[in-house]
């Protein structure tokens, strides 16, 4: 299968990190999924624990998702005209988080792509702001690696991203106030906005140091710029009301502009940006910055959200905090046991394993990961039965249908993996 899919396909995937260049070996191809289960096509079964990278957080195949889905279907697959789904969706959303109003799109990179639009336009400045490992999708804006010095513009992270398209953002240090501080002290009054993830998941889970947030989204209401948080990842995953539930809901501040995907699509081609109200109507058609989609807020995919929006209770996030903490506790001993330096860190129901001393507070950290000790911890997973991401700086998903016996599965095959990874 992998060598027809090359044959067809560039590296035989639809996105890279499948292909297992990070690890090795031969990508395993899913027929099909269940619960906490995949198979793939030579009828082998895995616990999953990348729950396609965050979406399945009540696990696949969920009988009320798919009864939902089922319905929606059959009255039509996409209208091009509004619906009461996306409104209802949209209900749920607002009632989750600080923002005011939300506009659909088909995929996070759109609504980091879009947020960044329309913060510019709102501001009617154009330096944007990130941090060096937080991943906001393939925006070429985004697609940035830090220039030379500090506070310096930067350089295209991927051929075929333009200078043009980078030499308005700024890279930063994750969790450095100073670095902030000195970047709005030198471009403040062109800075339209800064975005990060609301909690770093994509450089493995790297907690926003207490009050980090509050001090982002206060510097840019000082100096006139936006806090865009992205909660593609963390949003209905880290807690109920994602990231913002753990510190802005605490702390009493919200994000000018938020951005949503993954577990509000339910599986599906969803995701959503939005904020204050004020900000949201500069969006066409009410105002004058241009933004649009054919399948933007499509019937199935909203239905699909909302039923798992639905069904993600206040039980849900204690089913994945417990097995969560058993897992974590578990993959703590093994890799005591076997010699391996090793830091888990967590935010909310989401965590993560470096295979290096901690903490890790940043990009530079993070990367001191051991790669090669990862790959071989993988496979022995793997082999075991168990899907772990395929590279090392990603979190390690569950879903709320991992039972005793999945959890079971993963705490059978850890001291071995452990020892694998010792060698
Ligand atoms: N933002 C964050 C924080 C993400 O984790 C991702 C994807 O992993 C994206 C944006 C991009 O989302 P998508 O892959 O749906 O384009």
């Amino acid at each position: 299968m992998f060598d027809r899919a090359r044959a067809v396909i560039p590296g035989g995937v639809s996105s890279p990190v499948r292909a297992f260049n990070a690890v090795g070996g031969t990508p395993r191809f899913i027929r099909s999924a269940a619960g906490p289960r995949l198979t793939d096509v030579d009828g082998n079964t895995y616990v999953d624990l990348v729950c396609s990278w965050g979406p399945m957080l009540v696990g696949h195949a969920h009988p009320e998702v798919q009864e939902a889905v089922l319905a929606a279907v059959a009255r039509g697959t996409s209208y091009g005209a509004p619906t009461e789904p996306e409104v209802e969706l949209g209900e749920e959303i607002l009632a989750r988080t600080p923002v005011e109003r939300v506009r659909f799109v088909s995929s996070g990179t759109e609504a980091t792509m879009s947020a960044i639009r329309l913060a510019r336009g709102f501001t009617g400045r154009e330096v944007v702001v990130k941090f060096a490992g937080c991943y906001h999708g393939h925006v070429d804006a985004l697609l940035a690696s830090a220039g030379s010095g500090l506070i310096t513009f930067a350089v295209p992270g991927t051929p075929g991203v333009p200078v043009s398209s980078t030499e308005l953002t700024l890279v930063l240090p994750y969790n450095d106030r100073a670095a902030v501080t000195a970047a709005f002290a030198e471009h403040g009054d062109r800075i339209a906005c800064v975005i990060t993830e609301a909690a770093p998941g994509n450089m493995g889970v790297v907690p926003p140091e207490p009050g980090f947030n509050q001090f982002l989204s206060e510097t840019c209401t000082r100096h006139g710029a936006l806090f865009v948080s992205d909660e593609v990842m963390t949003g209905f995953r880290a807690s109920r009301r994602g990231q913002w539930g753990l510190d802005g809901a605490v702390e009493g501040w919200a994000p000018d502009l938020m951005t949503f995907g993954k577990v509000m699509g339910g599986g599906f081609p969803a995701a959503a940006f939005g904020g204050r109200a004020d900000v949201m109507s500069m969006l066409a058609p009410e105002g004058p910055v241009y933004q649009a989609g054919t399948l933007s807020g499509n019937p199935v995919a909203t239905t699909a959200g909302l039923a798992t929006l639905r069904l993600a209770t206040d039980e849900v996030y204690a089913r994945l905090t417990a097995a969560g903490d058993t897992i974590k506790a578990a993959t703590a001993e093994a890799l005591s046991a076997a010699g391996v330096a090793h830091t888990i860190q967590s935010v909310g129901t989401m965590f993560s394993v470096f295979l290096c001393e901690g903490p890790v507070r940043d990009f530079t950290e993070a990367s001191r990961t051991d790669v090669a000790a990862y790959a071989a911890l993988f496979h022995a997973m793997l082999d075991a039965g168990v899907y772990l991401p395929p590279s090392a700086y990603e979190a390690w998903f569950l879903s709320s249908a991992h039972d005793d016996a999945a959890v079971q599965t993963i705490l059978d095959a850890l001291p071995g993996a452990a020892r694998a990874a010792a060698r």
